[in-house]
């Protein structure tokens, strides 16, 4: 970098930090892999966890910027990962951050045929809004095949990429990991009631719509935000000093 960071740069790093211990803290963890970027509302420039430093370790100083455009020069320490962030945000205006990980049972589910059914609260949630991705299992190195992803995730909130892991979307960098840990406990859920071989139960379309307009509204998803903050300053003492 070479210009003076804004104070709304500085913030967003913070917040990136923070979000990147959240997801440590929820089971999304897989060495110094997976990442989490964010952006402001239709930015042509994104900030992004750096490689080699996992989510369980990064620290406010450890974003760098990405472009949308896949053209322009790349950080020298840009996550490999990076075409899918690039891919995700060019073909959705809309998308303010993005989580990548392989946590562990996004990424069993997304292995099997199953459909993610409406079985708690968090699987309702993802209702007509889960894509999957089963083109390559490989790490996502290319913008084409980052495109690939994009188009299987279409106007949903996230994307199963088969034998890999994850990828949730959101309007702001509080949806996108509160989803994501949304979506991890929602496949770990069901395939403990698989695992039963027994039939379960699952809510009502009646329900599914409630559930998505009241426990998934806007005024919820901060709550559970401020909830996972708390417990990331008691868990990792130094996000605290973060201000
Ligand atoms: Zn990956």
């Amino acid at each position: 970098m070479t210009r003076a960071l804004t104070p709304a740069e500085l913030q967003l790093h913070r917040n990136l930090a923070v979000a990147s211990r959240i997801l440590s803290i929820n089971g999304h963890d897989d060495f110094h892999q997976g990442q989490v970027s964010a952006r402001a509302p239709g930015a042509a420039e994104f900030w992004i966890k750096r490689s080699m430093i996992g989510f369980d370790e990064a620290c406010p100083d450890d974003m760098v910027l990405g472009h949308v455009d896949p053209a322009q020069p790349v950080h020298r320490d840009a996550p490999p990962e990076l075409p899918l962030h690039q891919a995700v945000y060019a073909a959705r205006p809309d998308v303010g951050a993005i989580v990548h990980s392989h946590a562990p049972h996004t990424l069993v589910f997304g292995a099997t045929e199953l459909e993610l059914r409406p079985l708690s609260h968090d699987g309702a949630c993802f209702q007509g809004r889960l894509g999957r991705f089963d083109e390559t299992s490989q790490t996502i190195l290319s913008i084409d095949v980052g495109a690939a992803v994009a188009r299987a995730l279409g106007d949903g909130m996230a994307v199963l990429l088969k034998n890999h892991g994850g990828l949730i979307i959101g309007s702001s960098l509080r949806q996108a990991v509160v989803l994501a840990i949304v979506l991890e406990r929602a496949c770990q859920l069901q395939l403990l009631a698989e695992s039963t071989g027994k039939p379960y139960a699952a809510s009502s379309v009646a329900d599914v719509e409630g559930k998505q307009d009241y426990i998934y509204s806007g005024v919820s998803l901060k709550s559970y935000w401020d909830h996972a903050v708390r417990r990331a300053r008691r868990v990792h003492a130094e996000v605290a000093t973060w201000k």
